[in-house]
């Protein structure tokens, strides 16, 4: 550098804080670099000073540059490339270009790409790789980007901890870990450069692991409503003339919820059903789901919290029933006309039996329904062993499916065999939404005879039908 480039250089540096004259200089390590004084510039730039780094600015206008954390220095690009060996840009890709002139300066320096898209696939190349391509003596690394300006400046126990990397540097790569791990991040290296587009893509990801399970839900909510407005509410205004239409908002909504919640429960549990069914078929496990069967056991977690919130309205209705003006003004009716009547009634055991075991088993199944929810949450589910998730998830999520069936069994009674239940000769909607659950539960069933269990057993721990007849030691009958 020459002696007048050197003049200038002093002559564009700017101090945020007169302390920065007096303090120390830190060494090149310490010192981390930022290009690109905007939100999210000036948010890491505050995380990095909290974490002991002294923060250089690059910035085409030093001087003017306001709102910067206290103890930072802002220089121009060219000058600030040099303070440091670790240099994030966060600057948008479509200014990019004005890296290319400092080239020379940024020889051998990691440059870190936090930069996001507005949609996936907006440019042909990834923004790092079109970063690297540009500087091609650095040593470019892609992450942070998955992180907000908000989220840096609340600190990482307000947000997630998790930031990925990618670059083709090991070592490059290294030195910005250390700095996330300072920061209170884990880093997680997903490989080489070539996987930037996909790290480019997560602040674009909405909710994709919910999408499948909240149509389901919408579809069988929006079908059920119609069924039960049609065979509850207009059939009673056609065939009898009265408007019982107040009923959508709580008898309705009442029905639907615990309608759809079993019928998802079941959804969760049917593909491992037939999971289980296709490996005894195949003979083996080795051979790949078909991909609607591997994205449906992908999604089960979500249509099993979807079901646990459906089961929860179900609860709320169902508590709320007492006060209902409709119900409270049936009970004081029929207490009047007992009375007026003087007619006695007599208390039915069976009924009584019926009422209670149907509530009782209501409230164990969601009890269990509650608990399947916690421990599929990521913090409740790392702290288990296997064996433990798969108790919970497996047995006592079937029981789950077992307890609430026979609710609803208990609901329909002896009303099954009634003729004036088929109105319009379609069957109510609770008869409906058991035929999935039984017909899980009898899979299940067959599934858990022993000696089906054990040729399962044997199949998920390696061996395969098709290889007796290589190894005579394997070929004992699976079912004696
Ligand atoms: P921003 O507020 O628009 O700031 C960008 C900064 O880039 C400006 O303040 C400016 O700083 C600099 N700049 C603008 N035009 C330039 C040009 N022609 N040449 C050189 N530098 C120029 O953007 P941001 O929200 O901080 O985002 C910066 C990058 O981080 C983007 O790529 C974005 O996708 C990514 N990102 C942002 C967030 C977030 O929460 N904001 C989260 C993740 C990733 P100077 O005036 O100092 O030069």
């Amino acid at each position: 550098m020459t002696g007048q480039e050197r003049s200038e250089e002093k002559s564009e540096c700017v101090s945020l804080s007169p302390m920065m004259e007096t303090v120390p200089a830190l060494p090149e390590s310490e010192r981390v670099c930022v290009f690109g004084t905007g939100d999210l510039g000036r948010s890491l730039g505050l995380r990095l000073l909290q974490a002991g780094y002294g923060v250089v600015f690059g910035s085409r206008r030093p001087h003017s540059s306001s709102r910067l954390p206290h103890g930072a220095q802002v220089l121009g690009h060219a000058a600030a490339a040099q303070s440091a060996h670790l240099i994030f840009i966060a600057v948008q890709r479509e200014h990019y270009d004005f890296l290319v002139p400092l080239a020379n300066q940024l020889k051998g320096k990691v440059l870190v790409d936090l930069s996001n898209n507005l949609r996936k696939n907006q440019y042909p190349e990834a923004n790092a790789e079109y970063l690297q391509s540009l500087v091609p003596g650095a040593e470019v690394v892609k992450g942070f980007n998955t992180l907000s300006a908000w989220s840096l400046q609340n600190g990482p126990s307000d947000a997630n901890r998790q930031v990925y990397i990618c670059g083709e540097s090991a070592e490059a790569k290294q030195a910005v870990i250390a700095v996330a791990t300072k920061l209170g991040f884990s880093a997680l290296d997903r490989g080489f450069l070539s996987v930037a587009r996909e790290l480019e893509d997560f602040p674009l990801q909405l909710f994709p692991q919910w999408r499948l399970p909240l149509r389901i839900a919408i579809g069988l909510s929006a079908a059920f409503f119609f069924y039960l407005l049609i065979r509850d509410i207009i059939y009673a205004y056609v065939t009898q003339g009265k408007d019982i239409s107040f009923r959508i908002m709580v008898s309705l909504a009442n029905k639907v919820c615990p309608i759809v919640s079993l019928i998802m429960l079941s959804l969760c549990y049917l593909p491992g059903v037939l999971a289980s069914f296709l490996q005894l078929y195949r003979g083996t496990k080795y051979r790949r789901f078909p991909d609607w069967l591997d994205r449906w056991m992908l999604c089960r977690k979500q249509l099993g919290l979807l079901a646990l919130g459906f089961a929860f309205l179900h609860v709320l209705y169902t508590l709320i029933i007492p006060i209902r003006y409709y119900v409270r003004f049936k009970a004081t009716d029929r207490t009047v006309s007992v009375i007026r009547e003087n007619r006695t009634t007599e208390f039915d055991t069976t009924t009584a039996w019926r009422g209670d075991s149907y509530l009782s088993l209501g409230i164990l199944g969601f009890g269990l329904y509650v608990l399947l929810g916690i421990t599929s949450l990521p913090s409740v589910s790392n702290a288990l062993s296997w064996r433990e998730f798969s108790f919970v998830q497996s047995k006592l999520g079937h029981l789950t499916l077992l307890l609430c069936t026979a609710h609803t069994y208990l609901y329909g009674w002896n009303r099954f065999l009634s003729a004036s239940t088929y109105k319009w000769y379609t069957p109510p909607g609770y008869m409906l939404c058991l035929v999935l659950p039984s017909v899980v539960l009898l899979l299940k069933l067959l599934l858990i005879t022993p000696c089906v269990d054990r040729t399962i057993t044997r199949i998920r721990q390696g061996w395969e039908r098709g290889a007796d007849h290589r190894n005579p030691k394997d070929s004992q009958p699976l079912i004696p």
